[in-house]
């Protein structure tokens, strides 16, 4: 194959490199898309150590000639691009020529090339850069490249990388894509010598269940549709697969993986208001349209593309997955079946397992009812347990200043009301507290869950009576690995249940009326989202767990559970914040509704 070729020094390759090699995960993209534009149908990938040791990514593709395995290490030296007009419609993944010189310049290589049917490749090894040695070596056809110590040269850039789990989960995710963008091909990904998929060319779906789990599969709707010159392919997930953190929106454009947010929320709109804020519905579309119409030159790491006329895409997607969605919905033939019930998990009501509890907690979901999730013991009671008046005269003394102690007993059940359900009013002696009910429970859960995080204590809870397993992906499952010892002390109990999967055999007693497999997913995905903050594990654990468990804005209260999750709240050490740090209680003063009625 002819290159082009513009020589340079490995310095401004180490400049270059910058901008495709961000971490083992960019090595692993690169080398798996010239695999795929050498046409091959078998991709294997080994890491070590997540990348940071060792890379190492083999195909069965058409290989390189001796002279041209020296050239591919020289910047912009590529040979899928004949001329400018090719910018239009590209059909390879590469075409800039500078992904193996800018790994090259920041790595130790080893590249093994053979490009014919006789068993005679070449060995090429390169250090930072420079051509070390170049031989002979008996290899069937194929390439295979390996990337030793990355960053070896570059100690300030090495000291971003984050911890070889981290770096595991980004190779997984890339390999993900690779996959489920390319079903007919065989890939096979492996981490420090243990298999993590292994995946035969499969129909898509099949490949969607092999990256994910089961799960996913269960819980699709297929999209088809087409206005020509577009095509719109793929499927979109149920209720059961939203995820706190986006991530599952996966939109292939002429076979090429783009993030688009414009595009992403072509989609969220089609699932309407039943999409709440900070939710993002799984997806896996794959659309179809003229080369001429979108640009993929717009930036180096070629996940962004322009469309020619982005509105028409934009209306087109939103227009065929809302149709899809209308679709499904209309062929269930229960009467009043709405989007509603679509998207909240099908056709029948969730069926809640009965547990083995002792004590009945008063919980329910709120379509049974108007109890909510309070406990009649708080498992954390403090020793000095005040009355509640006791308390709030305490509260008021501590934001008037006032010695006034002399407060009648206000604090009785018939002096709490609920507005909208949100917010709880009770009278103080000298005016009025409206509580936020969501931020309240989540202080009280907040609270108690950290106090059983840090101390070896664990919190109330409830055997199920049917213990749920849940198969996840291998990037999730290490994650929950890293978080079970705290998911223990929170309550759960659970063991290694097959692969990648669990088996929770208790859930805390705050959680009963909750699916218990969305929620262990749901602080999974708080949790990752909170990795950047630089709290202490078991306060990041805390937080994602008291944001489930606790009681949603909107669900109805009775007095007497207003009164108990008051006084639970004023056994909190800040009743005051939430521990997101927004305000939990507003106080109205006498004398300030006084002044605003102009007595
Ligand atoms: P680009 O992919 O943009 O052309 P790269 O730096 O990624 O640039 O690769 C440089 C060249 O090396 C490619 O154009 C291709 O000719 C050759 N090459 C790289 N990897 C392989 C492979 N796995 N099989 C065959 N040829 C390859
Ligand atoms: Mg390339």
């Amino acid at each position: 194959m002819p290159k082009i070729q513009i020589m340079s020094d490995s310095l401004s390759n180490r400049i270059a490199a910058g901008e495709v090699v961000q971490r083992p995960a960019s090595v692993v993209k690169e080398l798996i898309e010239n695999s795929l534009d050498a046409d091959a149908n078998e991709i294997i990938i080994q890491i070590e150590d997540g990348g940071r040791e060792l890379i190492r990514v083999t195909d069965n593709g058409s290989g390189m000639e001796r002279d041209d395995l020296l050239l591919a290490f020289e910047q912009h030296a590529t040979s899928k691009l004949f001329d400018i007009e090719d910018l239009t419609s590209i059909k390879t993944l590469g075409f800039r020529g500078e992904a193996l010189a800018s790994i090259a310049s920041v790595s130790r290589i080893e590249a093994r090339t053979c490009n014919n049917e006789r068993p005679e490749g070449f060995r090429l090894l390169i250090n930072g850069g420079k051509v070390d040695r170049l031989e002979g070596v008996a290899m069937k056809r194929g390439t295979s490249i390996t990337v030793r110590n990355l960053f070896f040269n570059t100690p300030a850039r090495k000291k971003f990388l984050k911890s070889a789990n981290s770096e595991y989960r980004y190779i997984v995710e890339t390999v993900r894509r690779f996959a489920l963008g390319r079903p007919d091909i065989r890939f096979h990904l492996t981490a420090d010598g243990r298999d993590v998929f292994i995946l035969p060319p499969s129909e898509l779906k099949e490949r969607l269940r092999q990256v994910f789990s089961p799960r996913y599969c269960e819980n699709l709707i297929t999209i088809h549709e087409e206005e020509p010159p577009f095509v719109l392919n793929g499927f979109l997930g149920l209720r059961e697969l939203i995820r706190r953190k986006s991530g599952e929106q996966y939109l292939f454009v002429n076979g090429r993986l783009v993030s688009d947010r414009m595009m992403n929320s072509s989609v969220y709109s089609a699932f309407g208001t039943d999409l709440d804020k900070g939710e993002f519905p799984f997806f896996l579309l794959f659309l179809t349209l003229p080369p001429e119409d979108v640009d993929v030159n717009v930036h180096p790491a070629k996940t962004e593309v322009k469309f020619r006329n982005e509105w028409q895409v934009y209306q087109f997607i939103r227009r065929c997955t809302e149709l899809t969605i209308r679709d499904f919905t209309g062929k269930i033939p229960a009467s009043n079946m709405d989007f509603q019930s679509f998207v909240s998990g099908g056709l029948a009501p969730r069926s809640v397992p009965p547990r083995l509890d002792g004590e009945q907690i008063t919980l329910t979901s709120k379509t049974d009812g108007d109890k909510i999730p309070i406990p009649d013991k708080p498992p954390f009671s403090s020793p000095e347990s005040f009355s509640l008046d006791e308390r709030i005269r305490q509260f008021e003394k501590s934001i008037t200043g006032s010695s006034d102690s002399s407060a009648s007993p206000l604090m009785t059940e018939k002096n709490f009301w609920q507005a909208h359900g949100k917010y709880i009013f009770t009278q103080i002696s000298s005016g009025v507290v409206v509580i936020d009910q969501r931020a309240a429970h989540t202080r009280i859960l907040y609270d108690r869950s950290l106090k059983a995080l840090q101390h070896a204590s664990s919190s109330a809870s409830q055997q199920l009576l049917f213990p749920v397993a849940l198969e996840m992906s291998p990037d999730d499952f290490s994650i929950l690995l890293e978080i079970v010892p705290s998911l223990e002390k929170l309550g759960f109990s659970m063991r290694e249940f097959g692969k990648n999967s669990v088996l929770i055999e208790a859930v805390p007693a705050d959680l009963q009326w909750l699916d218990e497999g969305q929620v262990i997913l749901q602080i999974l995905d708080d949790y990752k989202a909170s990795m950047r903050l630089h709290n202490p594990v078991s306060e990041k654990i805390a937080l994602a767990y008291a944001e489930r468990a606790a009681i949603r804005r909107g669900e109805s209260m009775t007095p007497a559970e207003m009164q108990r999750l008051t006084d639970e709240l004023f056994q909190t050490e800040n009743p005051y914040l939430s521990p997101q740090g927004k305000p939990v209680i507003i106080r109205l003063t006498l004398s300030e509704l006084d002044r605003r009625f102009e007595k």
